[in-house]
């Protein structure tokens, strides 16, 4: 589906699923997952040592590792380079506005981590701070991660993101955003609970980034106070 999509191009992304405590099946490196048939994937333990596979496992495996160390609800992680959700990514822009009351309910923002060298730590470590707070990051000059209870709920999650950026080029094409009002925004996180496809332990905050108070409450405090000052919905860099 990501590659039917056009969500990767040649041999990018990756997708891992957690098996059990110790063991996380996930895609090989340099294989175009279009092409991709069971027997390609590749099963490693819990620090990325091969269990099983006569592939290579894929170069983000040190991504898949944190989030899965760092967020034990998360069984499922998708990694693309979707086109128009890259591209805010590509111009250093968050998808942080919110413009649209589903995205709000089920991802709150999509926060835009900085740049880091694929394949290396660093990538891993860009996401660290993000990785507690939303199921969903842009990665500077690269792609997009989602993460779910299972892989088909990372997999939605890639839709919405990508689904919303093109909205949200679409504003920036009419020049003109209208986003949703605080207590709007309030009755949405509230509403969370009644909808089946939020389950994320993540408090997904819709106004707080990295360095923000962390709690939602304090974070629509907070996005109300810089609302009432004429201040809100800064482009995060
Ligand atoms: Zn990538």
């Amino acid at each position: 589906m990501l590659h039917s999509l056009g969500f990767i191009a040649a041999t990018d992304g990756n997708l891992s699923v957690r098996l059990d405590e110790d063991r996380i099946l996930v895609t090989p490196t340099g294989m175009s997952k279009g092409m991709m048939t069971p027997s390609d994937l590749v099963v490693v333990d819990v620090q990325g040592r091969k269990l099983k596979g006569k592939r290579q496992v894929t170069s983000e495996i040190g991504m898949h590792l944190l989030i899965y160390h760092m967020r034990p609800d998360i069984r499922g992680i998708v990694h693309a380079h979707p086109r128009t959700a890259t591209g805010f990514a590509a111009a250093g822009m968050a998808l942080n506005q919110p413009l649209v009351c589903e995205v709000v309910i089920g991802l709150g923002l999509i926060p835009l981590a900085p740049y880091g060298t694929p394949g290396t730590p660093e990538l891993a470590a860009t996401l660290k701070p993000l990785i507690p707070q939303y199921d969903a990051i842009l990665m500077a000059n690269h792609g997009v991660v989602t993460y779910g209870s299972d892989l088909q709920s990372a997999y939605m999650k890639m839709e919405t993101v990508e689904h919303f950026a093109q909205i949200a080029l679409v504003t920036h094409v009419l020049g003109q955003q209208k986003p949703l009002e605080c207590e709007d925004l309030e009755k949405l996180v509230a509403a969370r609970a009644r909808y089946l496809g939020v389950n994320s332990a993540a408090p997904m905050p819709v106004y707080a980034g990295i360095n923000e108070e962390s709690s939602q409450e304090s974070s629509l405090r907070a996005r109300t106070n810089h609302h009432r000052r004429g201040n809100a919905f800064q482009r995060e860099n």
